[in-house]
């Protein structure tokens, strides 16, 4: 029992304890599975931290994948840069912007993505990222030409909250053509009506403008199906088991659960469809989709 007159001297000295021997141990996990490496957003090299417990036990659960499934899902939503903060996700997205003959120009020389954000190429780019992707944001920032944008369900698209423009994916207020590069990260999935939303992405990029995205993909979902709907009185009705996240049963609520004919549903939305890093498989879920609206 500890008195309670040296609890505000001992609590903080336990707690910090704790978070230095997590930290530690995920160093050492870092170390014991070489997950070593130069970040491709902030070039800097170091470990990258694993943390199996992002995901969590409920939505495992209702999510129904192989425990294989769930740590490369824990994957994709850690192995943390230390220095920038970035997970695998906003790193492959990177990778692959990195990679994009943007304004038709060769792919960048740049070697980070804190480089390329200072490239002449990148500096004339409208892009438009929609909803805050962690480790991609802060360089995002340098960007003259950006249009940040998250979703508030009780604010007109447009608006300011905060100083933020708030965009809705289903009704966006760009105008046509106005945009070179949409990014969404872990977005889609969450929006009612997908077909509404690719309809307006797709209205806004110019002609060989391009959406860069991940979605979570989960191996054995052989098809698209929605696990809920909205209601005409904004209510949700769910068709299916539902999951939200984070936390499987509370967080942003999942209108639709991809599956593995996503780039067929890209086409016939009108995109010209690139998976990066696919296919899915039971080690790897952390696909980049790019989709390039057609010049004709
Ligand atoms: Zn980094």
């Amino acid at each position: 029992m500890i008195p309670p007159r040296l609890k505000p001297l001992i609590l903080p000295l336990w707690n910090g304890g704790h978070r230095l021997a997590w930290r530690l141990g995920e160093y050492a996990g870092a170390i014991r599975h070489r997950r070593f490496d130069r970040c491709i957003i902030c070039g800097r090299w170091g470990p990258k931290l694993y943390r199996r417990w992002v995901i969590r036990p409920e939505l495992e659960r209702r999510s129904g994948v192989s425990p294989t499934a769930v740590e490369a899902w824990a994957r994709k939503e850690s192995c943390d840069c230390p220095s920038c903060g970035a997970k695998l996700r906003a790193r492959r997205i990177a990778e692959v912007l990195l990679s994009l003959d943007h304004i038709g120009s060769p792919p960048s020389p740049a070697r980070s993505f804190r480089d390329w954000v200072a490239s002449p190429e990148a500096q004339s780019l409208r892009v438009a990222e929609v909803n805050e992707i962690e480790g991609l944001h802060t360089f995002l920032l340098r960007l003259p030409h950006l249009s940040f944008s998250e979703f508030h369900d009780d604010a007109a698209p447009g608006a300011l909250v905060d100083g933020v423009r708030c965009e809705h994916l289903e009704r966006l207020t760009y105008p046509d053509a106005s945009i070179d590069l949409l990014l969404t990260s872990e977005t889609l999935e969450h929006v009612p009506d997908l077909s509404l939303a690719l309809g307006e992405i797709r209205r806004v990029l110019r002609p060989g403008g391009r959406h860069v995205f991940t979605v979570p993909l989960l191996p054995g979902v052989p098809t698209t199906f929605p696990r809920a709907r909205l209601r005409p009185d904004g209510s949700i009705e769910h068709l299916a088991t539902p999951v939200s996240h984070p936390g499987g049963d509370w967080g942003y609520p999942v209108f639709t659960e991809f599956g593995a004919d996503l780039p067929e549903i890209l086409r016939d939305a009108g995109f010209e469809v690139d998976l990066r890093f696919g296919p899915v498989r039971e080690d790897d879920v952390c696909q980049v989709f790019v989709c390039r609206k057609p010049f004709a």
